[in-house]
């Protein structure tokens, strides 16, 4: 008979088994309690007022109903709403009941969309770096990833200013791997970590293998709200053909800046939801129905003044840049050379202008960005993200160089984070 630990080992597919950084680094930020928390990605203030107050009206509402199961594949308000704010942004009418489905955040529209989608031996085009969940939801659904990164090219700019439209595809890197196995490709638009924003002829080179090899496309746009004038989202299900083949994600802890309510969703044509549908229906069924309730009270608000530069779907990323810009700055002024990012709340700055000023030899890690931002955590108090996390075990050695820093945060602690890094830099002279 076999023994107990072998019987019940972690089936192979989930991979060696080892804590994700964001359980590494939520445990590292409880136990060590840095100063400064800028890994994780999440707003440490309130979400805007009238979000919050709409589920503080539902817990004390008198329909006892709001506190029951809902439908299924999404409460019908929220779907109606999204459906709402969809249409017009992908130019036609998004069916709310068969092509929409809310989920357990956008993980689990991803992982419905993978495990709905990918069968064993089918081959999955991933862009790296990417967030990191893809990887083993793809090997778990049997599936195969294929990896291609995204090239820093040195810019042209005065004083070697980078931002993250230097971050480019290998175009024809990228083409090889479409074959007769290919059965997805994942594009992340905005993207996590680096910022970037599709421009329209990557997303064109993008569909055009899409459409050729007839593979589908899960685009994930969860920092769709967050992107930086002049730079504008473009969504890949506009482009000609793609409606038929792209998955879009979603997410109302992005949106609303309510990360822990936990509630996303999928939207594509009726016959490429139905996968996803079984999927959701046979794991969580359903989520939360105060939540939805909430979220959708939430868009409604936010559709009745669209059109208003008051709308949190605008004014976020006004409220974002100048966190962004303080915080490269700051980054600048402490011997890091930041990516700028056009969207998102994240940016990824090279450490290696501080290589001798600090000792990793006390740290364990493999990868030299987490030996890094272990360190830089424990002297300077600011806890960061390593991007190796974001990159296949070969390609890894592209994401060292680097520490991933979140800037949805106070003013307070943002200068707090300046403070701290001038005073290591002072130490270190
Ligand atoms: N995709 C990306 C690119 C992310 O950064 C995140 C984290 N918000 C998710 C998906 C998961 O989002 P959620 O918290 O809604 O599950
Ligand atoms: N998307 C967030 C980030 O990149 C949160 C990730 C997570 O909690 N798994 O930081």
């Amino acid at each position: 008979m076999s023994s107990v630990a072998d019987k019940f080992k972690l089936p192979a597919r989930y991979g060696t088994g080892e804590a994700s950084v964001w359980v590494e680094y939520v445990r590292l930020a409880a136990e060590s309690k840095p100063p400064v928390n800028l890994g994780q990605g999440f707003p440490d203030y309130h979400a805007p007022a009238h979000v919050t107050k709409a589920l503080s009206e539902i817990s004390s509402n008198d329909n006892p109903l709001t506190h029951q199961y809902t439908r299924g594949y999404g409460h019908p308000k929220l779907v109606q709403n999204l459906s709402k704010v969809y249409s017009p942004l992908i130019g036609r009418e998004i069916d709310p009941i068969n092509e929409i489905l809310v989920t357990y955040g956008a993980y689990e529209a991803l992982y419905a969309a993978i495990l709905g989608h990918v069968d064993h031996g089918d081959e999955v085009i991933v862009i790296e770096p990417f967030f990191d969940c893809y990887d083993v939801m793809i090997k778990s659904a049997g599936g195969v990833p294929r990896f291609t990164a995204l090239r820093l090219q040195q810019p042209n700019k005065s004083g070697g200013e980078v931002t993250s439209a230097d971050w480019v595809l290998d175009e024809q890197e990228l083409a090889s791997l479409f074959n007769d196995k290919t059965k997805m490709i994942i594009l992340n638009t905005p993207h996590n970590p680096l910022g970037k924003v599709f421009n329209m002829k990557e997303l064109e080179f993008i569909a055009n293998l899409c459409k050729k090899h007839n593979v589908v496309c899960i685009s994930d746009e969860v920092y769709e709200w967050m992107v930086y004038e002049p730079k504008q989202h473009i969504r890949i299900a506009t482009l000609p053909g793609m409606w038929e083949r792209t998955i879009t994600v979603g997410s109302a802890g992005k949106t609303f800046s309510v990360t822990g309510w936990k509630t996303g969703w999928a939207y594509a044509p009726a016959n490429l939801m139905k996968n996803l549908l079984i999927v959701h229906q046979n794991c969580v069924y359903t989520c939360c129905t105060p939540i939805q309730e909430a979220i959708a009270s939430s868009f409604e608000y936010e559709l009745a003044r669209r059109d208003s530069p008051d709308c949190y779907l605008r004014s976020l990323a006004r409220e974002l840049l100048p966190k962004r810009d303080f915080l490269v700055k700051t980054l600048r002024e402490n011997g890091f050379n930041p990516t700028v990012p056009e969207a998102g709340y994240f940016i990824v700055a090279d450490w290696t202008g501080l290589a001798n000023k600090i000792d990793l030899s006390s740290e364990k890690d493999k990868y030299k960005d987490y030996r890094f931002t272990k360190k830089f955590a424990k002297e300077a108090g600011v806890l960061t993200i390593p991007p190796t996390a974001f990159y296949s075990e070969p390609h890894k050695h592209l994401g060292e160089n680097f520490a991933r820093f979140c800037f949805i945060k106070k003013d307070e602690n943002l200068a707090l984070a300046e403070k701290l890094m001038k005073e290591w830099n002072a130490k270190k002279k």
